[in-house]
């Protein structure tokens, strides 16, 4: 793997115009390179550098130049409260603060400000920053708690993205779209740097519109299950994607009536992958492998997998336990989380992803979802949330599901959903997913609502689906 993250931006002659789009401004390979320098030049030797993640040119120039310059880049989301950027920045250490103009004001917590130019060129070379420095300093989505800083080093995201372009066939002919915010590994590990260091062009459409996707023209799309739901439900802008060549769905589980919509529509069965902000990307179905719904493929080179029962201890093949992951990809630690840390990693040097996986015989991963809110304890009986999240969506009344466990006095657990619906009753979805699983697996419990808590990343937030 040729480690150095940035090396073939630092050696680009491509000076075409629109390699990098985001939204209706872009830079060609050189302008960016250059623009990128000249943030690089600015940074003082500053050793972690926070960067207001908005969808914007401004925010691939400055991550760019952070890494150029060899800093930890801390990109931090445009929408969070006061108190979640305090938290970011106190916790990051972050020792500036890069700042787009009209970017919301520093406060007293903000590190001092250093003003982001799109404008201005350098060609000072760099020294090349050590392999094993961090690149980001990345916060988890927070679906299950507070979001943690996960930090990573530029060889385990080159690890990665050089992982992820041998899966996916990914190459410079390639144009990537997507509008996925750009302060996770998603839309700025895949999405942003994965297009610089294989050399494809990239079109950020700004924000994650089914018409935006449809107006993209692209070979690759990344998107969320939310966003390919979305587009399931738009044939015009379903059909639009027929001529590309890979629809990518991450983050969280594509559900199989989406999965099965989104292939009869595009002509292209979506490849799916299963990633952590710890892990970066670590499985993926391959572009010229097997793409079945439900399941998202196979360990990337330099990865591997064990799936343990909840003692650490092996089971047998095709049986459901916790994922366990070892590689190139992972992390360096939380920031500041002895505590999370030291949960994470087994004696043996393993990480604990906290799913509950399946792995079949052509060693395809079944994500069944998280241990601590997707598996439910129920008379006896395990039962994974996404298989009636699934039969729930079935269902043509039912627009959006979410099934967790709940207290009960005999099963221990029993299965509840909340449901988004057009005009649908609680007796009939539960006689409907009656009809479609095994009874055991039936709601005992049907809640209607509005809508349902999600973060940034479209997840739902179980542990806030009470509130609603
Ligand atoms: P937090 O750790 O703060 O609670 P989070 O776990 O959602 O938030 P991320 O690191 O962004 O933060 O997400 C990783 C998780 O997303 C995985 O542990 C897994 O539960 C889920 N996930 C990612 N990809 C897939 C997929 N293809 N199928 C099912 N689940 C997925
Ligand atoms: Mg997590």
């Amino acid at each position: 793997v040729p480690v150095s993250l940035l090396s073939r931006l630092a050696e680009t002659t491509d000076d075409r115009p629109g390699a990098v789009r985001v939204g209706d401004r872009s830079l060609s390979w050189v302008e960016l390179r250059r623009a990128a320098t000249a943030v690089a030049d600015d940074l003082r030797g500053a050793a972690r550098v926070a960067v207001p993640a908005t969808a914007s040119l401004e925010t691939v120039v400055g991550v760019v130049g952070g890494l150029l310059a060899g800093a930890a880049v801390v990109p931090v989301p445009p929408d969070a409260g006061p108190m979640e950027r305090d938290h970011i920045l106190r916790d990051s250490g972050a020792e500036l603060l890069l700042a787009a103009p009209g970017a919301p004001d520093a406060d007293a917590a903000s590190p001092p400000v250093v003003p982001l130019d799109l404008a201005r060129r350098s060609d000072t070379r760099h020294p090349e920053p050590d392999p094993a420095a961090t690149a980001l300093i990345l916060y988890t989505s927070g679906t299950t708690g507070a979001p943690k800083g996960a930090v990573l080093s530029r060889r385990a995201i080159a690890a990665c993205l050089d992982g992820l372009a041998d899966a996916w066939a990914w190459t410079p002919d390639d144009v990537l779209a997507h509008g996925l915010p750009l302060f996770h590994v998603h839309g700025l590990v895949l999405g942003v740097l994965g297009p610089l260091r294989v050399g494809s062009r990239l079109r950020h459409v700004g924000r994650p519109h089914p018409e935006r996707y449809a107006a993209a023209g692209a070979s690759m799309y990344f998107g969320v299950p939310t966003i390919w739901s979305r587009i399931a439900a738009q044939p015009a802008a379903a059909r639009a994607l027929r001529g590309a060549r890979l629809l990518v769905s991450g983050s969280a589980a594509l559900p199989e009536p989406v999965f099965a919509a989104l292939a009869g529509l595009t002509g292209h069965r979506p490849l799916e992958r299963y990633g952590m902000t710890e892990t970066l990307v670590t499985v993926s179905a391959r572009a010229d492998g097997p793409r079945r719904p439900g399941t998202v493929g196979v360990p990337l080179p330099g990865v591997r997998t064990r799936v343990v029962d909840e003692h650490g201890g092996p089971l047998p093949a095709g049986a459901m336990g916790e994922l366990q992951v070892r590689g190139g990809t992972l992390f360096d630690g939380y920031l500041n989380r002895p505590d999370a840390d030291a949960a994470t990693r087994t004696a043996d040097g393993w990480f604990r992803t906290g799913d509950v996986a399946t792995v079949g015989p052509d060693g395809a991963h079944r994500i069944v979802g998280r241990a601590a809110t997707d598996l439910i304890s129920s008379g006896g009986y395990r039962i994974g949330a996404g298989e009636v999240e699934d039969a729930l969506l079935a269902h043509p009344g039912v627009r959006e599901a979410a099934v967790v466990g709940t207290p009960h006095p005999d099963l221990g657990q029993q299965v509840t959903a909340y449901v988004v619906g057009d005009g649908v009753a609680e007796a009939e979805l539960i006689d409907f997913v009656a009809r479609h699983l095994s009874a055991h697996k039936r709601p005992r419990q049907v809640r209607l609502v509005g809508a349902l808590p999600r973060n940034a990343m479209g997840k739902v937030q179980k542990s806030r689906l009470t509130e609603v």
